[in-house]
């Protein structure tokens, strides 16, 4: 049977990808050697971040103002490691809750100076994007979430602000155009549209670094990881590898303007086909609906488990919405194919007219 993989992350990734990585676990390059043996300061691998680090700039149109760093752990490691680096003790920082992975990093900052939540659309569970509000004169930074992977809602255009603006772009980065010169900071935890978990990607205009009186340790310190190259220690090789190939194949399919098409071309055949069939309800606003992540409810709730049940049968995988949230969650990433989400679309009309 053929798979459609929907998986909220670690989730798809293109198959050239794929079929690269696995060849360079055996043979990397033609060394003879596993991409798993390399050391991290051989010429091959410094060519391999090179790359990455290149495409990057080249995908963000991003001039030399700004740092591009692959770093470990999960964008939760971010939610500390920014404050750490950007906000002092007694400083003001805010933070725009509007969804579990942004009131988590809330949460962090406070552990390093003052968070003022700016925007916080708890009162209706999160379905919609608080898009007005005031920022404090004095805060540091604002911090957003670019994309609400569990509550399955998304900025479609960011902000206008004089106040340095930090995004977890963890799970819509490289979807879509944007002007990122708006942004002092960026990070993604790789595993959703960029590679193989792991590895942090962490985007910085340098001229917010050094400001704060605080120690930072050594590992935790951005213009520590800057000076050495991403390689102040072994960085996850492999996971960089993987970042890069997605990299390569982003470019040469025609870079974000051909990904925004194509997320555009999934997303609007989805919501198309729900808002058309009456068994089934979105409760997120429409105007903030995500790209990514499609969260939506059946109006009867008995007939859940036997939908759920059906997509399992169909080879339909990762459909089932997160835990704290209930219903059904379709991820349409980057490498999902127009097909898959096609192939959900027809599965919801066929129970549609089963149970109806
Ligand atoms: C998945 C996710 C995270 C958490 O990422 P980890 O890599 O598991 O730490 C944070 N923010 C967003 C927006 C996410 O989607």
């Amino acid at each position: 049977m053929k798979l459609h993989n929907f998986n909220s992350g670690p989730s798809i990734l293109p198959q050239p990808v794929l079929e690269e990585a696995a060849r360079a676990i055996i043979n990397f390059n033609d060394t003879g050697l596993s991409i798993l043996e390399i050391g991290h300061r051989t010429d091959w691998f410094q060519e391999v971040l090179n790359e990455a680090v290149t495409s990057v700039k080249q995908l963000m149109q991003l001039d030399d103002a700004y740092e591009v760093l692959f770093l470990h752990g999960g964008a939760t490691t971010q939610f500390m490691q920014v404050p750490m680096n950007l906000l002092d003790d007694g400083e003001t920082a805010a933070y725009c809750d509007n969804g579990i992975w942004g009131n988590k990093a809330a949460k962090e900052a406070a552990l390093f100076g003052n968070v003022q939540v700016v925007a916080d659309s708890s009162d209706k569970k999160h379905t919609y994007i608080q898009k007005e509000f005031n920022i404090p004169g004095n805060a540091k930074y604002l911090h957003l979430t670019s994309n609400n992977t569990v509550e399955g809602t998304q900025w479609h255009s960011y902000p206008e602000t004089s106040v340095p603006l930090v995004a977890d772009m963890s799970s819509d980065i490289f979807s879509r155009p944007a002007d990122f010169k708006k942004f002092a900071l960026i990070y993604a935890g790789a595993q959703k549209n960029m590679g193989a978990a792991g590895v942090n990607l962490v985007v910085i205009r340098k001229d917010v670094l050094g400001k704060v009186l605080r120690k930072i340790p050594t590992i935790m310190n951005y213009q520590k990881h800057i000076d050495a190259g991403s390689l102040m220690n072994t960085p996850p090789v492999f996971a960089v590898y993987v970042s890069m190939l997605t990299l390569r194949w982003i470019i040469a399919q025609g870079g974000l303007a051909e990904m925004a098409e194509r997320n555009e071309a999934k997303s609007s055949l989805f919501y198309h086909t729900l808002d058309s069939l009456p068994l089934f309800t979105g409760t997120v606003a429409k105007e903030d609906r995500s790209q990514m992540n499609a969260v939506f409810f059946l109006k009867n709730p008995a007939l859940e488990v036997p939908f759920l049940d059906l997509c399992k049968k169909e080879g339909m995988i990762g459909v089932k919405g997160y835990r704290t949230v209930g219903g059904v969650r379709v991820s349409m990433y980057n490498a999902l194919p127009l097909a898959s989400v096609q192939a959900f679309c027809d599965l919801m009309k066929q129970f549609s007219s089963k149970n109806s």
